[in-house]
């Protein structure tokens, strides 16, 4: 292989970590994080632990400190939006035990606020208007799927709206996948607010239900190019995983011990995946789990990868904080 394309590769995983500031109430807590360095090292204390065993650093491309803006995480995310118009698969995962700020990453808190847009209506609101922008040279059209992997299967396959048939879509191997054309970022909120509806479930049952599932926002670019004809295909895919967190084994019975082995097991798989294709290696694992075949087409090859890995600053997340930074830097 060419050295610039071994090149090209290694740049197309990405591992940046976010670290979630106090939330109310608990400002004066001891932070588990002593030092953000430059270059994308992390320390962290473990006030379990003594003497030099209880700092530890740890790598990746970027970290972001508790006070990082949205719009600051984002400047950083644009490039790869944008490379989806030019015919690119992107996929962005948020990982992270329940809390550390996975749904605030993607979503954000509020949707009414643009200002605390989360990365996915970032990412619309982009795609719209570069689309618009090029509008003399490409024509673009854009639709939009959600789902959800619970227990290893689909449990939400949303809307059924479709104007062009699916052989002309790419990127996702999701049996009976709808499709809707979309044409604005309010298209895709008013889709959200229909699809929050549909789900007949109560807020809080569907923050717990949401923790345990894996749910998926893949936005399908199709263009024309107006003089030579020629199509161009892009995929992006915003993945909101399910915590990372470790259940007790001793206290999880029945549906919750399922549940927990579910996401054990979809996780390890696709850390797996990701550390395969880092390392190029000639077998990928994407068959063993339904996370990782859903998105085979758009993990490796030429798709470019960005996980954002979340911590919580609490002392008593260490166990989790130094789990899930292990697990990224795996990946990285
Ligand atoms: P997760 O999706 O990982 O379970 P959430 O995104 O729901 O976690 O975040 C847990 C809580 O912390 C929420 O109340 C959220 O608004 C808040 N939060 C998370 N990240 C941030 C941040 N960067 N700045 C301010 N508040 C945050
Ligand atoms: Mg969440």
């Amino acid at each position: 292989m060419l050295y610039n394309q071994v090149q090209d590769l290694k740049g197309t995983i990405r591992v940046y970590c976010r670290v979630r500031p106090f939330l109310q109430g608990q400002t004066n807590g001891q932070s588990t994080v002593d030092y953000i360095g430059e270059n994308g090292n992390i320390m962290i204390l473990n006030p379990l632990k003594q003497g030099k065993d209880a700092r530890k650093v740890f790598s990746f491309n970027k970290v972001f400190g508790p006070t990082v803006s949205q719009e600051q995480i984002y400047v950083d995310t644009q490039p790869l939006i944008r490379s989806v118009l030019d015919g690119f698969n992107v996929c962005i995962f948020a990982y992270g035990q329940t809390g550390s700020g996975k749904t605030y990453t993607m979503s954000g808190p509020d949707l009414t606020t643009e200002q605390t847009w989360g990365v996915n209506y970032r990412a619309l609101r982009d795609l719209f208007q570069i689309s618009k922008e090029r509008a003399d040279v490409v024509k673009y059209e854009v639709g939009v799927q959600m789902i959800e992997i619970y227990n290893e299967q689909f449990t939400l396959t949303t809307y059924t709206l479709d104007i062009r048939n699916n052989s002309q879509l790419n990127g996702l191997n999701v049996p009976d996948a709808s499709w809707v054309p979309v044409a604005s970022t309010q298209d895709v909120l008013d889709l959200m607010r229909i699809g929050q509806k549909n789900r007949a479930v109560g807020a809080t049952a569907l923050n717990e239900r949401s923790s345990r599932s894996h749910s998926i926002l893949t936005i399908h670019v199709y263009g024309k190019e107006l003089v030579s004809g020629s199509i161009l295909r892009g995929c992006l895919h915003l993945v909101d995983l399910a915590g990372s967190e470790r259940v007790d084994k001793s206290e999880a019975v029945g549906d919750r011990l399922k549940e927990a082995q579910h996401i054990n097991k979809s996780l390890s798989a696709l850390g797996d995946v990701i550390s395969a294709l880092a390392q190029k290696s000639a077998h990928i694992p994407y068959r063993n789990s339904k996370l990782t075949q859903v998105l085979q087409d758009s993990l490796g090859g030429q798709a470019k990868t960005l996980m954002f890995v979340h911590i919580s600053p609490e002392v008593n997340s260490i166990g989790e904080t130094v789990s899930t930074l292990k697990f990224a830097e795996r990946v990285a």
